[in-house]
């Protein structure tokens, strides 16, 4: 089982985003505990990305203070990406790398050289469970195994989160059930954050859902609590309903 620390890894206040006149984030403030395995779902256009984006330092928020194990990210940005794995919603893989030689270049961008960088690659292969497919070219692997090389490239400096932006998106049903699995495996020892619109992935994964719609945050509970009298599914529908 995943222990929650009470350790801080994310910590959100007023986060407010603006790309011109759009609102894509509205006054969010959460925190997030060393150890969990947090759903952040939402209906398109909620702000998901926008959210994970931000805490990733890859775009700047318009308000708010977001503090990654109390590093700001306007200060620390550098100190930041180096504590998390992100795999965006579109994978950004080299299609005409080999397996080993796309991981290796990643970990060189994370100054992983040499034998080491060698070595982090092979427990990384081993780990999201690429082995049988390490020969290919990235081109040439399914949509599944795609997304096995984003996470273990997210994975490459071990971080101590992993941010995915819906992982499962457009995986077959075994596909999916074994990408889930891994990232459970993962967060034995991570916190992790993933985006989803599949709440069954969410009951199967994650401890906590946190549900953002229009840019504001409407729920934050653990998902057992979400999930009770009604399916999580049900309670979802209810709280986005066009309020
Ligand atoms: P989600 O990931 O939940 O689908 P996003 O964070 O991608 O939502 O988007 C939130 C809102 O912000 C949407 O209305 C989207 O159209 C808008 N948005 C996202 N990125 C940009 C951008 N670069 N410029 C303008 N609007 C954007
Ligand atoms: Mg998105």
């Amino acid at each position: 089982m995943n222990e929650v620390k009470n350790t801080i890894s994310i910590d959100i206040h007023n986060l407010t985003k603006e790309y011109g006149t759009q609102t894509a984030l509205d006054d969010v403030s959460l925190s997030i505990n060393e150890g969990e395995i947090v759903g952040l779902l939402g209906p398109n256009g909620a702000g998901k990305s926008t959210m994970m984006k931000i805490i990733t330092c890859f775009i700047p928020a318009t308000k708010g203070e977001v503090k990654v194990y109390n590093y700001d990210i306007n200060e620390e940005p550098m100190k930041i990406r180096s504590l998390i794995g992100y795999l965006p919603e579109q994978n950004p893989l080299y299609n005409e790398l080999y397996v080993r030689e796309n991981l290796e270049f990643i970990a060189g961008i994370h100054g992983i050289k040499g034998k080491e960088a060698k070595e982090r690659v092979e427990q990384m292969i081993e780990k999201v469970g690429l082995t049988k497919e390490v020969r290919k070219k990235i081109g040439m692997l399914s949509k599944g195994y795609k997304q096995r090389v984003g996470i273990a490239q997210a994975l490459i400096h071990d971080p101590k989160i992993l941010i995915l932006d819906e992982p499962t998106t457009g995986l077959d049903p075994n596909q999916l059930v074994e990408i889930r699995s891994l990232i459970k495996e993962l967060g034995r020892d991570k916190t992790v954050i993933l985006s989803t619109h599949i709440m069954q992935e969410v009951e199967a994964v994650c401890s906590r859902a946190i549900i953002i719609n229009n840019g504001r945050l409407v729920a934050d509970d653990s998902v057992k609590s979400l999930a009770q009298g009604e399916s999580l599914e049900q309670k979802f529908r209810e709280i986005t309903r066009n309020i």
